[in-house]
């Protein structure tokens, strides 16, 4: 099965099925494919005789695995995502794989269109991990423009690879970036934490938009501008367990109090604006998925992160919010 020339890999999965005598499976897929979960699941069903259970919840990272629907099915495939390295060593055990959505889309015609945007002369490049198999060809079609492009090491399975969470790939000596890859949230990380120019190539729609750090700088420097003002914080804890991270969020609450602050622990699972809307507290702070604050930007209260609050406590300085993040362990 292919859409948008995605690789579902459904001879893979039905292989796993049969080996690992599973009766009931689950599928996490993100939203954006949720169209096609009953066709695959008709497929698995029909060919190994196994019970298939989609889940109707979220899929947005790699640390966003559905683990109630983990406890009742023999494996759980989650598509959209590559596995960490420490999800590697445990998860295949855990009967939980990961199916990458590799595209088999060709992506010279929009490289190729993206560089009339590049003004420097050396590129780092970056894809989301649909892509990240194609950079070694991108490489070589910048070069006959003229351009360099160097492709970084990852923390991540693939060199050039990013995550909402993690650009280490982005780290090398360069005058801009190009992402390969859909959607706006992978492009404006990289402009927000490395501070460089992003130009993003989308292969499917041939679509080309740039990312400037500064404008999105701003953005964030306002949410901590207008936080400095709260006399009550709500200190969010994310429940899904690779977003957890209580010892910070209740470190934060001792810092908070040290400093005169009335701070509350608050637990979710899905962090969501109408949810926050009850609380009475004048401002929140995410220790969950770090990127999550950027949604929140018109909020009626500031919505900000852990390193964004240290600023807040006199802790860190407004320029060091942007290290390098790699929340999935
Ligand atoms: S923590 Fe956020 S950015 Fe990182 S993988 Fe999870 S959802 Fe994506």
């Amino acid at each position: 099965m292919k859409k948008n020339s995605y690789d579902f890999e459904l001879e893979r999965i039905k292989k796993v099925v049969k080996e690992r005598g599973a009766r009931r499976v689950g599928l996490q897929l993100p939203n954006g494919l949720k169209t096609v979960a009953t066709d695959i699941a008709a497929e698995i069903s029909k060919e190994t005789g196994v019970e298939v259970i989609i889940s109707g919840n979220s899929c947005y990272g790699a640390c966003d695995i559905d683990e109630k629907l983990e406890k009742v099915v023999d494996l759980l495939f989650h598509f959209g995502h590559s596995e960490t390295f420490s999800q590697a060593k445990t998860f295949p055990k855990k009967g939980v794989f990961f199916i990458e959505l590799r595209s088999g889309v060709d992506i010279k015609p929009v490289v190729e269109k993206a560089v009339a945007k590049i003004e420097g002369k050396v590129v780092g490049l970056t894809a989301t991990v649909q892509h990240a198999h194609a950079l070694n060809e991108a490489k070589i079609s910048l070069a006959r423009y003229g351009k360099k492009a160097l492709i970084g090491k990852s923390r991540l399975k693939y060199d050039g690879q990013v995550l909402g969470c993690d650009f280490s790939s982005a780290m090398v000596p360069c005058d801009e970036i190009l992402f390969i890859g859909s959607g706006g949230f992978h492009p404006s990380g990289l402009a927000l934490y490395t501070g460089k120019r992003v130009i993003a190539a989308d292969p499917f729609t041939l679509q080309i938009n740039v990312y400037e750090a500064e404008e999105l700088r701003k953005k964030r420097y306002i949410a901590i501008a207008r936080a400095l003002n709260a006399r009550s914080v709500g200190i969010i804890i994310g429940m899904k367990s690779g977003q957890f991270n209580l010892n910070d969020a209740i470190l934060l609450r001792v810092k908070a109090i040290e400093k005169g602050l009335n701070a509350y622990l608050i637990a979710m699972d899905e962090i969501r604006a109408d949810k926050l809307l009850g609380f009475a507290v004048d401002a929140f702070v995410n220790t969950a998925c770090p990127r999550l604050v950027e949604d929140f930007v018109h909020f009626e209260k500031p919505v900000i992160s852990a390193k964004e609050f240290e600023v807040v406590l006199g802790e860190r300085r407004w320029e060091d919010i942007f290290e390098l993040l790699l929340v999935v362990g």
